[in-house]
C-alpha cells in the first residue's frame, strides 16, 4: 500500500490501500475464472505491480498526483506573505569580535587535520580562509560549528565558549553552509529555506502533529521567501530543491542559513559551480550582509573572487596557519606565494 500510495503522506496511505483493497477483491473473484484454476494468482500481480511501481514511479502514486496538480506549494504559503516576520536577535555592535579560535587542534588518527589554530572573526567583517585541498579548513569549520570536537583548544563564539553542539550554536546566530550540499532533494526550496528558521518559531510537536501551528509556519514559509528573494532564487520558490543546478543548490544553503539570523555565516566554497555573474551576484550579496553588521568566513578557491572581497585573510597548509593578513600583504607574502599561490593559481 505504501508503495503504491506512497509513503510520508496522508494522501498517499488513502490512494494505496484503496487501490490495494479494491484491486484485491476484484483479482480475487475474477483471476481464477480468467485463468480456469484455483490459487492466490493476485499476490503475483501486487509483486509486479510493486516492483513496477518502484520502477517507474518511487515515490508513490500520490506525490507524482500532486506535482501534476500543481500543489507542491505549501498551504500556508498563501497567507505567508502577510504573516508577521519572526522576532530578530540582538546584533554585534560592527567591529565586536565574536568568534575567537585558539589554538584549535583535531586529530583523525594519525592525520592531524588541524594544528594550532587560532583566528578571529569580527562582526562587519569578512574573513577569507584560503589554502589547498586537504589544508583543513572544512575541519575548522566543522570545529567551529561544533559538528566536530576539537581535539584541544578552545572556540568562543560571542563571547562564551562553545558547546560544541550545533543546534545550541545556530540557536545563538551562528549559520553555515557545506562543502558538499547537503539538502532534502525531495522537498521545495522554499521548504529547505524554511527548515533553517524553525527554531525561530516555538511549536510543540503535538501542535504542529495536530497542524496547530499554522500560524508559525506561515511565518517561517515568509521569511523563507524573503530569504530566497534576497539570494535571488525567489523564481524558483517551488521546484524541488532536488531539481537545482549544483550552484543553485549552494545558494540555497545561503538563504537557508540567513533564514536563521544568523551574525557569524560560514561558507564552505559558495562559489564553487557558480558562473560569472552569479559569482558577482554572490559577491554583492556577501559585502552587502557585511554592511549590515555580519560575520562572514568563507572557504574559497577563486582567487579573484576572494581578493575582491575578503577584508582579512588566513592562508591554511597541512592542517596550520601559514600566513594572516589582508589580500595585499598575502599577495606580497613569500611564504605563500610558495605555497600555494604560485603553483596551484
Ligand atoms: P579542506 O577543506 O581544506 O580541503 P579538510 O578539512 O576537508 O580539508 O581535510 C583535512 C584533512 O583531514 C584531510 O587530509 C582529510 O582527509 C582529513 N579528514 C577530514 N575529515 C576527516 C574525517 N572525518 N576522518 C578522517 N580524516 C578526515
Ligand atoms: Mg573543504
Amino acid at each position: 500500500m505504501a508503495v503504491i500510495g506512497g509513503a510520508g503522506a496522508i494522501g498517499g496511505a488513502l490512494v494505496g490501500s484503496g487501490i490495494v483493497v479494491l484491486a484485491n477483491q476484484w483479482l480475487q473473484s475474477n483471476l481464477p475464472a480468467l485463468l480456469g484454476m484455483q490459487g492466490d494468482f493476485e499476490i503475483i500481480i501486487f509483486g509486479i505491480a510493486a516492483m513496477a511501481m518502484l520502477q517507474l514511479l518511487p515515490r508513490g502514486i500520490w506525490p507524482a498526483l500532486v506535482d501534476l496538480a500543481g500543489m507542491r506549494i505549501p498551504k500556508s504559503w498563501h497567507f505567508a506573505k502577510d504573516a508577521a516576520a519572526p522576532p530578530v536577535r540582538e546584533k554585534p555592535q560592527p567591529g565586536e569580535t565574536i568568534l575567537s579560535v585558539r589554538s584549535v587542534s583535531k586529530k583523525f588518527g594519525a592525520i592531524a587535520a588541524n594544528r594550532d589554530i587560532s583566528l578571529d572573526a569580527k562582526a562587519g567583517e569578512i574573513l577569507a580562509l584560503i589554502g589547498p585541498n586537504g589544508a583543513g579548513k572544512s575541519t575548522l569549520f566543522d570545529l567551529i560549528s561544533g559538528v566536530q570536537r576539537p581535539s584541544s583548544g578552545t572556540v568562543h563564539f560571542r563571547g562564551q565558549e562553545s558547546s560544541y553542539f550545533p543546534r545550541t550554536l545556530s540557536q545563538a546566530g551562528m549559520g553555515r553552509t557545506f562543502q558538499h550540499v547537503r539538502i532534502i532533494p525531495e522537498m521545495t526550496v522554499v521548504e529547505n529555506t524554511a527548515i533553517g528558521a524553525h527554531a525561530r518559531a516555538h511549536t510543540s510537536f503535538i501542535a504542529a502533529a495536530l497542524r496547530l501551528d499554522r500560524r508559525n509556519e506561515a511565518m517561517l514559509i515568509g521569511e523563507a521567501l524573503r530569504q530566497l528573494d534576497r539570494v535571488g532564487l525567489q523564481a524558483l520558490a517551488t521546484q524541488t530543491a532536488g531539481s537545482l543546478a549544483l550552484g543553485q543548490q549552494r545558494v540555497l544553503e545561503i538563504a537557508r542559513a540567513l533564514s536563521s539570523d544568523p551574525c557569524l555565516l560560514l561558507l564552505d566554497e559558495p562559489a564553487a559551480g557558480l558562473r560569472h555573474l552569479e559569482k558577482q551576484a554572490l559577491s554583492k550579496l556577501l559585502k552587502q550582509l557585511k554592511a549590515e553588521g555580519m560575520a562572514v568566513v568563507i572557504v574559497e578557491h577563486d582567487m579573484d573572487f576572494v581578493m575582491n572581497l575578503a577584508d582579512r585573510i588566513v592562508v591554511m597548509q597541512f592542517g596550520e596557519k601559514l600566513a594572516e593578513g589582508t589580500p595585499c600583504e598575502i599577495q606580497r607574502n613569500p611564504a605563500v606565494i610558495e605555497a600555494y599561490l604560485g603553483g596551484a593559481e
